[in-house]
């Protein structure tokens, strides 16, 4: 363990393009920050994967269609 003195290696975040830690410290890799990750994946979910709200009510409640046997 002799790592005194390596600089972090860093990578661009996606969502700010700032400077982003990529470690085991940083549990937001490749984000800079929990932020940066949130922001990114309401975005995501807002703009890139719109669900149809409806029509959920033919299954029951383990997601199952009414075939119980
Ligand atoms: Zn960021």
């Amino acid at each position: 363990m002799s790592e005194a003195g390596k600089p972090a290696r860093t990578v661009r975040c996606p969502t700010c393009q700032g400077p982003s830690v990529w470690s085991a410290e940083n549990p937001y890799k490749p984000f800079c920050s929990e932020r940066c990750r949130l922001i990114d994946l309401g975005a995501w979910a807002n703009e890139e994967y719109r669900v149809p709200v409806a029509e959920n009510d033919t299954l029951d409640e383990n997601g199952l269609p009414d075939s119980k046997d």
